[in-house]
């Protein structure tokens, strides 16, 4: 038996215990007549004391020629500790050791294994096994563990099975591109790794399966930013016969459970919110509402004046920043240039002082006077003591522009408070979203998701107005899922099809399979997907998804630990009757 308990679990109340732990030195500290050790394992550190006078002369030997890492197992007796440890679960005890086995020696590790380590992001990336004895790592991996039963077993309670879909499949489209898997007894053939489950889960709810769900890994071949992953994880769910209120209601149920069973957080009924208004109050579809800074639209009060800048803008927008009025001259100069970052883009940004006294006074002083300021102030709810940030162009880039400028304020002044949920249902989603480059609309969820009732009509005459049954679940800024109501009949989905530009042929050759199914009677369904990495990290009180991953890739896509992506060799190319043209 190589242990007969763990490092974590010792306590006073085992003194005089015969015991065998085993783990990794984390630290010693040799006085020569006596040895220290720090023993760690998943579940703690306990500490080994090596005594000239009580421990045999070989063990004390061992023990001196211990480095950090080395795996070891000792026997011993626990016993009271002279200078205990109010900071460590086992620090009344120590174990007086009577005999020790090195079971691997180990290098010294390239970074030091402790909560705050020495170590770079690239190091700990290469030596990921190493970064996991770590405890924050180690705590994230564990927390994602409870976090996945918790789902697998609320869903579970409620009838849903999870079932598994295919990974070597033909494209399925979410907006991005596919990796792809060259076929070897299929010349010139490749599968598609899937961008998502979804038609196969529609193809389940066709099977009768009324209710699925599956934590499962996804793929998407994006140019990576910042905290994205190739790879990543869903859990994705599917029901049939259900309108938008019954997987709303179900998926609010599941996220309450989960707020409730891991963070002790009771939440009321989620805030619903159309699309249209999250886009006018923060101009942003995923709003944090953990604070206030709503926007203020000012077209009405600040345009017509001599100031064209406002006359020619689509929109004039503005927001209070709750005792901006303290921000120093300098300090304001060095918010414009934030704004006027390409990352953000604004042309510049006009400002209003609102003093304690009750005046105003702005950066367009010129151009309006305090009765027009006052009014300013009224429609973005700033009182004295603010600063209100006003910027202008097109509604689009403005609200864009505007929304980032509040979250890094709020950011800045500490408001996006980890221990904080706020989640909110974001629906009536447009069902098409025009594409700059390709100058087409595409679809904005994806090509299954269904208009509202009523709507298909309009999608000849209006197709930017047309609102879908989509929704997300949107919590502290972030997406966390998102979902619809798809279509199910077939007449309408080739229609659909036709209306993003599909040739009859090509509907017919990428998802024949799906318009054929929904001739043998599909029922009305729908279902939502959950981003597993992100709703983790939120409800861990971080934002970083890669903490919460055992082995990421890093921002260009690779495994730095294995290496990967890497070459392969002539003859597996060859196999594959794959050339390579470099
Ligand atoms: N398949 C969708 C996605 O991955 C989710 C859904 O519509 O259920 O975003």
């Amino acid at each position: 038996m190589y242990r007969t308990h763990t490092n974590g679990e010792l306590r006073s109340t085992d003194i005089n215990k015969e015991v065998t732990l085993a783990g990794w030195v984390q630290k010693t500290r040799d006085k020569g007549f006596m040895t220290w050790v720090d023993l760690r394992d998943r579940y703690g550190v306990t500490q080994l004391i090596f005594d000239e006078d009580r421990s045999p002369e070989a063990v004390m030997k061992t023990a001196s020629s211990l480095g950090r890492e080395f795996v070891i197992q000792v026997t011993g007796t626990v016993i009271e500790r002279e200078s205990k440890n109010p900071n460590m679960p086992t620090g009344d005890i120590e174990i007086l050791v009577s005999e020790i086995i090195v079971l691997n020696t180990s290098l010294t590790p390239p970074f030091t294994i402790e909560t705050e380590t020495d170590g770079g992001e690239d190091i700990r990336m290469k030596y990921r096994y190493i970064d996991i004895r770590r405890k924050p790592v180690r705590d994230n991996l564990v927390f994602r563990h409870k976090v996945t039963m918790a789902v697998r077993n609320y869903l579970s309670s409620k009838d849903f099975v999870e079932i598994e879909t295919p990974y070597l499949i033909k494209s399925t489209p979410e907006g991005a591109r596919d990796f792809v898997v060259p076929s070897r007894m299929n010349e010139g053939q490749f599968y598609a790794l899937p961008q998502s489950p979804q038609t196969f889960k529609q193809l389940l709810m066709i099977g009768g399966m009324d209710k699925y769900f599956q934590i499962v890994k996804c793929f998407r071949d994006e140019d990576l930013r910042a905290d994205r992953q190739p790879e990543f994880t869903q859990i994705d769910c599917e029901m049939a016969f259900v309108e938008q209120e019954d997987i709303l209601n179900t998926f609010e149920g599941l996220t309450r459970h989960l707020l409730k069973e891991i963070n002790g957080v009771e939440v009321g009924a989620f805030p619903r919110m159309t699309f249209d208004e999250a886009m006018k109050r923060y101009g942003n579809d995923k709003p944090d509402i953990r604070f206030g800074m709503e926007f203020g639209e000012l077209n009405e009060v600040a345009q017509h004046k001599d100031f064209n800048v406002f006359n020619s803008a689509e929109l004039v927008v503005g927001i209070a920043v709750p005792g901006g009025n303290s921000y120093s001259r300098k300090e304001i100069d060095k918010l414009i240039d934030w704004v006027k970052r390409p990352q953000v883009g604004a042309k510049g940004m006009v400002y209003v002082r609102c003093n304690e006294d009750g005046s105003y006074k702005s950066s367009v002083d010129k151009f309006y006077d305090q009765e027009d300021l006052a009014k300013w102030a009224e429609s973005t709810d700033a009182k004295s003591g603010d600063l209100i940030c006003v910027l202008s162009g097109e509604t689009n880039k403005t609200r864009a522009q505007l929304s980032a400028l509040r979250m890094e304020l709020a950011e800045r002044m500490g408001l996006r408070k980890a221990n904080v949920f706020a989640p909110l249902w974001v629906i009536d989603f447009p069902l098409l979203e025009w594409d700059e480059e390709t100058e087409r609309f595409h679809a904005m969820h994806h090509p299954f998701t269904s208009p509202k009732p009523g709507q298909m009509e309009l999608l000849k005459t209006e197709p930017g107005n047309v609102k879908a049954n989509a929704y997300d679940l949107v919590m502290n800024g972030n997406e966390i899922g998102g979902g619809s109501i798809r279509i199910h009949d077939r007449a309408i989905q080739s229609k659909m099809f036709d209306y993003l530009g599909f040739t009859p042929e090509e509907a017919k050759a990428q998802f024949g399979f799906l318009m054929e199914a929904f001739e043998y009677g599909a029922p009305p369904h729908g279902g939502i997907a959950f981003g597993l990495d992100r709703l983790v990290a939120i409800l861990g009180g971080q934002e970083t998804i890669r903490d919460f991953i055992a082995f990421p890739k890093n921002n260009s896509g690779r495994d730095v630990m294995i290496d990967a992506p890497a070459p392969i060799d002539q003859e597996q190319l060859k196999e594959l009757n794959l050339k390579l043209d470099l």
